[in-house]
């Protein structure tokens, strides 16, 4: 499993999240993102950002 802890990104977000992949896991935070905080689409310095926190859980 791959984890990501939105926080890292997003100080104050205690959001943390989990997924098969890589692909599926980048997926989800960009739904979460949209919803709350206004991320319209993630550019590739927020992807790289998230890749970059990424651990196998
Ligand atoms: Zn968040």
């Amino acid at each position: 499993m791959k984890q990501f802890c939105c926080g890292d990104v997003i100080p104050g977000c205690r959001h943390v999240f989990e997924a098969c992949s890589e692909e599926e896991l980048l997926e989800r935070v960009s739904d979460h993102g949209r919803e709350e905080h206004d991320i319209g689409e993630l550019t590739s310095d927020l992807e790289a950002a998230i890749r970059s926190h990424i651990v196998d859980a």
